[in-house]
């Protein structure tokens, strides 16, 4: 119920923070950088970076210590997960600096069950909640599709590769899939080309997820990148029908691992990674725009910046729900960027 309250007070934008525990590689110091204030009225939600002796204090709807594991983060989101099977558009990124923890977020480990993230916590309690409510009439349909945004171009991440090439490349003069974003009048968003695939239950999606992971590492060695410069988009469609009462929902869930924030020195930038890095910050930027201006009920928001805010439209105004996850590492060295990050997310607060 208080989140309700706190998504009426404020929109439907609002911002966790998430640091994450130290690392045996971290850089040592003995400084502390992070600390949360004691005081009653931001207890849970207060974060303090000091930096070269001076203290940058930021508050946030929720702030998630170095302690909290992926259980307690999970029940924070869970119903905002749920909302999407009654019919709303929900969307949670996860921002920050590589290796400040996305992807643990999102992902988790899946090797060890308590290290699961909130992808597969979220689909596992999607498909619970619609199977219980059956017994009221519901049947759901559900699609997934899976896909990553790389130098502003998309790749979808369960297209059949057969022969392990990029069904986007241009192969013997016959141009590749070109993965057009359009939107049609009822809200809904295509992706011509991209692979939508049937899901009926968990282990479906799983063996999707591990497709995604094999055709991103594929992708990566032939192009001789780095996965944290590329957005990835999960993206699960649901439609519920009852059929007692015929009413229809339609919700949409998007779990996006966001590329990695870090500000490259540009200088030394040149070619390939140039164009990279200029591509990272637009797109990084046209997010944090679109969702300032939505928060301040702009009336020109500037979807149209980046492929990832146009992608995701439909799924970001309106009385659509977001939610974005900041995290920070509190290894002293990256005090620069964790700085950076908590203002971009102070920013879109
Ligand atoms: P990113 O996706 O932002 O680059 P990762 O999620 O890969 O960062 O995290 C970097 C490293 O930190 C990984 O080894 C990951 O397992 C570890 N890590 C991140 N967050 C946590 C956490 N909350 N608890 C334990 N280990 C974490
Ligand atoms: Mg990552």
């Amino acid at each position: 119920k208080l989140h309700n309250t706190i998504l009426e007070l404020k929109g439907n934008i609002r911002v966790f923070c998430r640091v994450r525990p130290l690392l045996p590689d971290d850089a040592t110091g003995t400084d502390m950088v992070v600390s949360y204030p004691t005081s009653t009225e931001t207890l849970g939600q207060g974060i303090d970076l000091v930096q070269s002796g001076q203290k940058y204090p930021f508050t946030f709807d929720k702030v998630f210590n170095h302690d909290a594991s992926q259980e307690d983060v999970f029940t924070e989101i869970s119903q905002l997960v749920q909302s999407a099977l009654d019919g709303y558009k929900v969307c949670i990124f996860a921002y920050g600096q590589t290796g400040s923890g996305k992807t643990y977020t999102m992902m988790g480990r899946p090797d060890a069950p308590d290290l699961k993230g909130l992808i597969p916590r979220s689909l596992e309690q999607i498909f619970q909640i619609s199977q219980s409510l059956k017994d009221q009439g519901w049947k759901y349909k559900m699609q997934a599709s899976i896909l990553e945004i790389y130098n502003e171009t998309i790749r979808d991440l369960l297209a059949n590769r057969s022969s392990g090439i990029d069904p986007s490349r241009t192969e013997n003069g016959v141009p590749g899939k070109q993965y057009t974003i359009k939107h049609d009048a009822n809200g809904n968003t295509h992706v011509t080309d991209l692979t939508i695939v049937d899901v009926c239950n968990v282990d479906e999606i799983s063996s999707l997820l591990q497709k995604a992971a094999q055709s991103r590492s594929v992708g990566r060695t032939q192009m001789n990148e780095q996965s944290s410069r590329s957005h990835f988009v999960f993206t699960l469609r649901i439609c519920g029908t009852n059929e007692n009462t015929e009413q229809q929902v339609q919700g949409v869930l998007n779990l996006i691992d966001l590329a990695g924030s870090e500000r490259l020195s540009r200088s030394g930038a040149t070619g390939d990674r140039l164009k990279e890095t200029q591509a990272i910050n637009k797109s990084l930027s046209s997010l944090s725009d679109v969702i300032f201006a939505l928060a301040r009920k702009e009336e020109h928001v500037p979807f149209r910046n980046s492929k990832l805010t146009y992608l995701l439209q439909p799924c970001l105004g309106g009385d659509s729900k977001t939610l974005m996850f900041v995290n920070i590492s509190p290894d002293p060295s990256s005090t620069g960027e964790s700085l950076c990050s908590l203002r971009f997310a102070a920013r879109v607060n």
